[in-house]
Formats: C-alpha cells, structure tokens, sequence
C-alpha cells in the first residue's frame, strides 16, 4: 500500500549548478524509499558527478525525467510543496517539513501527484516558481546562517516523509478525499479566466496587475480547490461576464 503512494510523489530539483548535488540528492531519495526525480533545467546531466555522489542510486538517475520549466513538471500536481529558507513578503503557508509529511500521508488513498520543488544553489526559486507551489516548507533553522545545502534539504523533508508513511499505516487511511482536488494545469486556467472576468467588471487594476494575481494565487493555494469548488467558480465567472457584456453591449 505504502508503494503507491510513493510512487505518487515526485522531487522536483530546479536548475541545480551542481551535478554533484544531483547524485546526492538522488541517493537522499533513494534511501527514504522516493524514486521519482525530476529536473528542470539543469546545468549538467547526466554526468559523472552526479553519478559518483549518487552512490548506488543510479537507478533514480537513469528514470530522472527533465523538464525546460517548473510548470511543465508540475501541471498534474494537486499538491505543490516549494522549499524555501527565506520568508517572502507574501506569505505562502509555511509548514514544517514534519506537517507537510502529514499532508502528505492524507493522500493514501488517492491517485493524485505531488510535487515537492527545491530551488537553485544560488537564489532558491523564483516568485514565479513560488507561484505554482500550494505550501512552503521550511526547515527549521539558524535565523542567521539559514541556507542548507540542496540535498541536505531533500534529505531531511525526504525522511520526514518516509517516517510518516512508514509510521501511519493505519492512522492516514481514514482520510478520504470524495471528490479529487483540481491539478496546477487547471489552477491555471482559473487564473486566466479570473484575470479575463476582472477585467469585464473593471475590477482589474493595470497599475499592479502582477500583485493583485499573487494574492489571488495564494489564496486559491491556501484553500485547496475541489473539482465541484473548481465548477462552481468557473460557472460564476463565465455568468459574471456574460452580465458584463449584455450591459455594455
Ligand atoms: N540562497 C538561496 C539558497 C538556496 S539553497 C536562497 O536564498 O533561496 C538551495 C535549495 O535548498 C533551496 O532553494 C531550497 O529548495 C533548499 N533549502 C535550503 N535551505 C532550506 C531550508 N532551511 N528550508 C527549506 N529548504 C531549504
């Protein structure tokens, strides 16, 4: 049982400099039962850095899949974890690596794909990578010297993962999701139609357009759309605009 949902989650290292961290983070996963590498953009791969810090794992190399954008990796995600040690001005919701695992776990028994995202060795992910991500973890630590190497990271949210699932056999499998959860390809067509429809009841602010759709990005990944959820709002922004247009035209 705990094979399946493993299988349903990937680790996604986006543009890694190092190769060398790419090996170590495959042998990270490899040892917390994970198997599923992604990489987009990545400096250097495959090569024979990665390989030697790989360890062994270089069965997780060989299946490693490659991406030119995080979007692409992520589009059937109902669950994006982005990695951060900083805090943003905007505030994603913030969990620990031991809560993410939780969350985690509450997808037992569904078929649905999560993505944990880890950034690049010299500036972590960008506000737009940030985007696409429902939850941050962060990994507690120093306030002042905060930076953990990348597959250090992969390593501890890996084993946190690992311990849950391992440990909640039978506590996780009450946790049922009815209706499935909406993918990141589908959030983002609601942003579009969100962005379209505010435009239609001049409600769009072309002085800051990119900060009001952060905000609504981060409220739609607080609440964790449903399919129904994800129906019901589409249904409201298509009637909004019809009224839109019948009152103009
Ligand atoms: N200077 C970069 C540090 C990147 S470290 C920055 O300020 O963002 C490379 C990656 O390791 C990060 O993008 C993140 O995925 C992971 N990482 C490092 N320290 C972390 C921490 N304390 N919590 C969570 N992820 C961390």
């Amino acid at each position: 049982m705990h094979g399946q949902i493993i299988n349903q989650i990937k680790v996604v290292l986006v543009g890694t400099t190092h190769p060398g961290n790419i090996g170590a983070a495959a042998r990270a996963m490899k040892t917390m039962g994970l198997q599923r590498l992604e990489l987009v953009n990545p400096k250097s791969f495959p090569d024979e850095e990665a390989t030697a810090l790989a360890a062994g794992a270089d069965d997780v190399l060989d299946k490693a899949v490659i991406h030119r954008e995080l979007r692409e990796a992520v589009r059937d995600c109902v669950q994006v974890f982005g990695t951060s040690a900083r805090q943003r001005n905007i505030s994603w919701p913030v969990l620990t690596p031991a809560q993410a695992a939780r969350q985690v776990a509450g997808f037992y028994n569904a078929s649905a794909q999560i993505a944990i995202v880890f950034g690049r060795e010299s500036s972590g992910l960008t506000n737009e990578e940030l985007e696409l991500c429902s939850n941050m973890i962060s990994i507690p630590s120093n306030p002042s010297f905060s930076s953990l190497n990348l597959a250090a990271s992969v390593q501890i949210i890996c084993y946190e993962i690992y311990k849950e699932l391992r440990e909640d056999a039978n506590g996780v499998a009450d946790i049922k999701m009815n209706v499935p959860l909406v993918t990141t390809a589908e959030l983002e067509r609601l942003y579009e139609h969100l962005e379209e429809c505010m435009m239609d009841i001049g409600f769009y602010n072309p002085e800051k357009p990119r900060l009001l759709m952060r905000r609504l990005r981060c409220l739609f990944n607080r609440a964790q759309l449903d399919q129904n959820e994800y129906n019901i709002l589409r249904g409201i922004l298509a009637a909004a605009q019809q009224a839109a247009r019948a009152e103009k035209g």
